[in-house]
């Protein structure tokens, strides 16, 4: 870039360019030294059944803690292992470590993992499952893996060919974040989906707006029309349960049942009484 830019202008930004492109490398190094240091951590949250609120499944979230920034949250690094070619190793530890914990669980606990879009296409994510699977004895069918619409908008057909190849090995694929991205319906028909996750922001105004309602209630309608699932994402309160359940939505996380916890923190009782929808 600084080829094309002047040679005035590059002078005039050089210092200010120079600190930001300087952290960035710092932040990079610390980051690719992070999985052989060990740094990663996996926390689990439970996703629950809204029928007695008991867990039914528990996604795992990465964190990245730093020794001197303290604990990161994914959305500040995930990108950046990304670009930096990180994703495939740093997405394989946590397949690993995350179906060697759900292993021990009981068996009607499924265990959902978030891919990010370049894991799916471009690597061989396929055979990283099935020798996750294999290695630690996770029944296929108890594996749930998360995507984005992210990644059905890569213009690469790949994408629908790794999806068949995943749900051939018997695990299920679940839409993340629905609502938020820029993909049209028809993918709900090409793409094999068990499973859509309702966006907590639409959640989040369920009882203070009609339109967020609406939105919720229809999903859940078509999910069912298509033979999927709904989970809601970001559920805090008591009054966004009794409008879930009376959209229909069989399945919710978030703060008001359990916020992510290490692994030996986890509980698979209910974790708060269950409140009748009229409470
Ligand atoms: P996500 O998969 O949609 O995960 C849900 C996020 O919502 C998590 O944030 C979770 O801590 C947060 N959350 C759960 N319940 C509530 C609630 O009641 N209220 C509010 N305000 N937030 C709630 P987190 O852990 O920071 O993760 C953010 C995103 O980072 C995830 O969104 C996912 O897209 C990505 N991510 C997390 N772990 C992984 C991973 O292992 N691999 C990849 N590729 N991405 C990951
Ligand atoms: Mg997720
Ligand atoms: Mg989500
Ligand atoms: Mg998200």
């Amino acid at each position: 870039r600084a080829k094309t830019d002047g040679r005035g202008c590059y002078r005039f930004f050089a210092p200010a360019m120079d600190t930001d492109v300087r952290l960035q490398r710092a932040f990079e190094l610390q980051l690719r030294e992070a999985l052989p240091r060990r740094e990663f951590e996996l926390h689990y949250q439970p996703i629950v059944d809204l029928s007695t609120c008991r867990p039914c499944a528990v996604e795992a979230l990465v964190r990245w803690r730093h020794p001197e920034h303290g604990l990161i949250p994914p959305d500040k690094f995930i990108p950046v292992a990304e670009e930096i070619g990180l994703i495939g190793p740093l997405g394989e530890w946590i397949l690993a470590t995350a179906c060697r914990t759900a292993a021990e669980w009981p068996s009607d606990i499924r265990l959902a993992v978030n891919l990010s879009a370049k894991q799916v296409v471009g690597g061989d994510l396929v055979e990283v499952v099935r020798r996750a699977l294999a290695d630690t004895g996770l029944p296929a069918g108890r594996l749930e893996l998360e995507i984005t619409e992210s990644v059905l908008l890569q213009k690469d057909h790949d994408s629908l060919a790794v999806l068949h190849g995943l749900t051939a090995l018997g695990v299920h694929v679940v839409l993340d974040d629905f609502g938020t991205g820029y993909s049209s319906l028809s993918y709900l028909q090409l793409f094999p989906f068990s499973k859509i996750k309702i966006d907590r922001t639409f959640v989040a105004e369920l009882t203070t707006r009609a339109d967020c309602a609406a939105i919720v209630s229809s999903v859940t309608t078509l999910a069912r029309a298509l033979a999927m699932s709904t989970t809601a994402e970001g559920v805090e309160t008591w009054d966004q349960v009794a409008l879930l359940r009376a959209a229909g939505c069989r399945e919710a996380q978030g703060w008001l049942f359990g916020r992510p916890v290490p692994a030996a923190a986890l509980s698979f009782e209910p974790t708060a009484a269950c409140a009748p929808a009229a409470a």
